[in-house]
């Protein structure tokens, strides 16, 4: 029920017959990363990068029956949604460089938090740009620093990662290989599998299964994979390296199929509910999950506390997702537009309602109402997330500390807002225990921000 959202997905493939199709199904499978836009570049039998892209989904800028993407074994791929930089097709990645050095096509997950600076200094160089995303930064300090009869190498995209700061998971492709990056802090997801005699990579590992392939190992922070015709490559363009990954992927963005740097993400959901219910138990008949996200953590809850897990909220697979409606007053009624309660489970019954996360409170106040409409003698919620008070500079549309209830409230300010007998989140230290993990990023949480902010801050 989240309102937050992630902004885009990568995938590619190199080395595989029919790899433009390939990575179609890869996006289709990341296509909860973005709704705006997508495109594919692949590298034809003569060498040239062709572009594909447009606004809608996959499924509609590449009906099965219809999208024409020529032969070649090396393709990437972008699913967009479409915050940074604002909306439009000239947003929509992949991006495509034509030089006389040879082509190349960048896709970008994440969000460059100098982009401005570092754009401010090409342009005075003379360098053009023909989109406002941060994510053609790359692609024009890559440009601007190939050396005349040069191209594209580990050591020149290790120089121009050194120069970007904030999150990012990169695909270039050139004629000849493509290339795996990481940012330094390990903030996205990026996975390799083995698909054939070739190499797939994504944003999530239920793309590298769905493409056939299996999965071989994950990106690592800092590190430039080189896929080509020899198999592996790899190097670290940096030596400061953490392992920062948004905690906000386990808890909402990633498919439960999917594994984050070894962490099944349903288990992880699974485990932030026992861990939950170990800090904040509560007395209930029923365990409610609020579709979709909110479902393995109240399994991990109801297993547990041995309260009785039900379905007393059933989803509406054809409604929009409610962020998507621009306005309040659209928001608010989407909610009953998106779930219904199953009322026979409801009446006269305690609830403990898990949902993922709080951002404005009006979803939750909404959906409160709903159940007590239902007949609910009782609403108890529990969040398997912290409360979130800062705003994200790293690719999600947190935006402001204004859109954020709890930045503006105590837990039993927005207890009372949104209308629960109790509420209560989970503990940093219980999410950094459910994925079993020492370093996680949860700046939206506790303004700990792993890069220097740069302009953002002002
Ligand atoms: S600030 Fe929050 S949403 Fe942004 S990367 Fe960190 S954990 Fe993820």
């Amino acid at each position: 029920m989240s309102q937050i959202h992630e902004e885009c997905g990568v995938f590619g493939v190199f080395g595989v017959e029919g790899a433009a199709g390939i990575v179609r199904t890869g996006l289709t499978f990341l296509q909860h990363r973005g709704q705006e836009g997508c495109g594919i570049a692949w590298c034809g039998p003569d060498g040239e990068i062709v572009l594909k892209r447009d606004l809608g989904l996959v499924s509609g800028v590449f009906p099965e029956d219809g999208y024409a993407c020529g032969d070649g074994l090396h393709a990437i791929g972008h699913v967009r949604y479409g915050t940074s930089g604002g909306g439009g097709i000239d947003n929509v990645q992949p991006f495509l460089f034509r030089s006389r050095r040879g082509d190349y096509a960048t896709a970008h997950n994440g969000n460059i938090v100098n982009a401005r600076e570092l754009a401010d200094a090409l342009s005075e160089r003379g360098v053009l740009f023909h989109c406002s995303s941060d994510s053609e930064v790359l692609g024009a300090l890559l440009g601007d620093a190939l050396p005349s009869g040069g191209r594209i190498s580990v050591k020149l995209l290790s120089h121009c990662l050194n120069l970007i700061d904030g999150a990012f998971a990169f695909l270039v492709l050139t004629r000849d290989a493509l290339y795996a990056c990481r940012d330094k802090y390990g903030l996205r997801p990026l996975s390799i599998g083995r698909l054939g005699r070739g190499y797939v990579v994504g944003s999530e590992t239920c793309a590298l299964y769905a493409a056939g392939a299996s999965s071989v190992r994950d990106v690592r922070p800092g590190e430039v994979v080189r896929i080509s015709a020899d198999g592996l490559e790899s190097s670290f363009y940096s030596s400061c390296t953490r392992c920062a990954m948004c905690a906000m992927e386990y808890i909402y963005f990633a498919r439960p199929d999917s594994d984050i740097e070894g962490v099944n993400v349903h288990a992880f959901r699974k485990e932030s509910g026992k861990i939950l219910f170990r800090e904040s138990p509560c007395r209930a008949d029923i365990v409610v999950g609020v579709p979709d996200s909110g479902l393995s953590a109240a399994i991990g809850y109801s297993e547990a506390s041995g309260i009785p897990l039900e379905m007393a909220l059933v989803k509406n697979a054809y409604i929009a997702r409610t962020f998507i409606q621009p306005t309040q007053e659209m928001r608010v009624s989407g909610v009953r537009m998106k779930l219904s309660p199953v009322k026979s489970l409801i009446r006269g019954r305690r609830l403990v309602v898990i949902d993922d996360s709080i951002v404005r409170g009006t979803t939750s106040r909404q959906l409160i109402h709903m159940l007590r409409d239902a007949g609910a003698s009782e609403i108890h919620v529990r969040i398997p997330s912290p409360p979130l008070k800062n705003p994200c500079y790293y690719g999600v549309d947190i935006s402001s500390r204004e859109e954020l209830i709890s930045a503006g409230m105590d837990v039993d300010g927005v207890c009372r807002f949104i209308g629960a007998d109790s509420l209560a989140f989970i503990s940093e230290e219980g999410l950094m225990e459910a994925g079993g993990r020492t370093d996680m990023c949860m700046a939206c949480f506790n303004r700990r921000y792993p890069t220097d902010i740069y302009s953002h801050g002002t």
